[in-house]
């Protein structure tokens, strides 16, 4: 049965779902490129939001609100090919799709290798004898293929074989088979080796002779940037609420893929965006100041909040709360708040107002996690939560974290308790 608060809050939901959905739209377009470090993705996502906090008539903590900073980091611009094909003339062939099929790990190499496939001996681990053929076969220029499984336990830290690790650190390709998905992330570094994950079920051992082609390229100090804007406070303008969220996404990889990042984190930008625009409404005014970050390269290893850290535009211990948003395009199994267990007196607050206004099925209070870039302002002694939403869509640093298909289940109701979150966290109204 439906209540009435459930009815009162869902009628008070007042922030407007086709906006909504229209910057998750914008943020996601192939002319966003993933928001990564090809095409300039990330700085078109940082011009997009700068115009909106222009818009809603944010006041600028930074020239143009877009501090820059520079990252190194790995990224896939060009030719990014696996095929396959059996050894005899009439045989099979098949070409995988990058991005459906197969990826690049992060930290990959580039080059062009053709050849006959080595499949990694999983007796190694066990049978003497294999070990020794194993370590005695030249993979130099070689293709290996190796399922994940046995990769990671290769490279597990209490794995003291270093021999069998250097080689396969030796051949020119490594090719994991992966089992169910594909997750894609993002390194600064770039390895002599071509190192690719296929999805297991795609593989076809008929066809033993591969072509790999890869272009990879370890862009050096580039220059991305956060984007800060914020609404002066009415009562007490020298302290600080603080509502951020990683507009950066994974980018593109190869000529024709991007990762449209719709969940991670078109989401949670356009969660700040309808904060934003609430907040700037003249009626609205908050007692404290309010700070708006939108931070890039999150993705590469909170590169945008760490500098922020490092080179804050506002005191850190005039800081009174910060909520990071990541994650908010489902909502059906409830959200988890990271530092929940940090900070139990916020998260009764939020807890209370989420039993009265019934806004999302169930909250969850985590310790710290380095997840997210909250991670470095709580490191930092300021008091920060993280929140995530849960269920509905398993897509996640991939090629299916779409638009199209996120539910935005909570998005609304969610809205309304952020809102009466930070409202509770100010001086009482005057
Ligand atoms: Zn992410």
């Amino acid at each position: 049965m439906v209540g009435v608060a459930w009815l009162l809050a869902s009628a008070a939901a007042a922030q407007d779902m086709p906006r909504v959905r229209h910057t998750i739209q914008a943020l996601t377009a192939p002319a966003m490129y993933g928001r990564g470090y090809v095409q300039q993705g990330e700085h078109k996502a940082a011009t997009y939001l700068r115009k909106r906090f222009q818009q809603l008539g944010l006041q600028p903590l930074a020239p143009n609100y877009t501090p820059p900073f520079t990252l190194d980091v790995n990224t896939f611009p060009g030719v990014l090919e696996v095929r396959a094909r059996s050894n005899c003339l009439f045989g099979g062939s098949r070409r995988f799709q990058p991005g459906i099929d197969f990826i690049a790990e992060p930290n990959s190499g580039g080059g062009r290798v053709v050849g006959r496939r080595i499949p990694f001996d999983t007796l190694v681990f066990t049978n003497a004898a294999a070990r020794r053929q194993w370590l005695a076969t030249d993979l130099r220029g070689r293709i290996v293929t190796i399922p994940s499984r046995q990769l990671a336990r290769l490279q597990a830290p209490t794995f003291t074989d270093d021999s069998l690790r250097a080689s396969l650190e030796a051949a020119a390709v490594r090719l994991a088979l992966v089992p169910q998905k594909l997750t894609a992330s993002l390194s600064a570094e770039q390895v002599p080796q071509i190192r690719l994950q296929l999805l297991a079920d795609r593989w076809h051992e008929l066809l033993p002779l591969l072509d790999v082609h890869v272009e990879a390229s370890l862009k050096q100090q580039y220059q991305t940037q956060n984007v800060v804007g914020y609404i002066l406070g009415r009562v007490q303008p020298d302290s600080f609420l603080v509502v951020t969220a990683h507009y950066d996404h994974l980018g593109q990889m190869g000529r024709q893929v991007y990762f449209p990042g719709a969940n991670d984190n078109a989401s949670g930008t356009a969660m700040l965006l309808e904060l934003a625009a609430h907040y700037a409404r003249p009626e609205n005014r908050p007692a404290y100041s309010i700070v708006f970050i939108g931070f890039g390269a999150e993705e590469a290893g909170l590169v945008g909040s760490r500098y922020f850290v490092e080179h804050p535009l506002v005191p850190l211990r005039r800081i009174r709360f910060l909520l990071n948003l990541d994650l908010l395009g489902t909502g059906s199994e409830g959200a988890t708040v990271v530092n929940g267990r940090e900070f139990p007196a916020q998260f009764q607050v939020l807890q209370r107002l989420n039993e009265a206004q019934r806004a999302i099925p169930n909250l969850a209070a985590r310790g710290r996690a380095a997840n997210s870039d909250h991670f470095p302002f709580s490191e930092s002694g300021v008091p920060a939560f993280f929140l995530y939403t849960r269920g509905g869509i398993t897509a996640y640093h991939d090629v299916h974290d779409r638009a199209e298909t996120l539910p935005l289940t909570a998005f609304s109701t969610l809205f309304d308790l952020l809102r009466t979150f930070l409202d509770a966290l100010q001086l009482p109204r005057k």
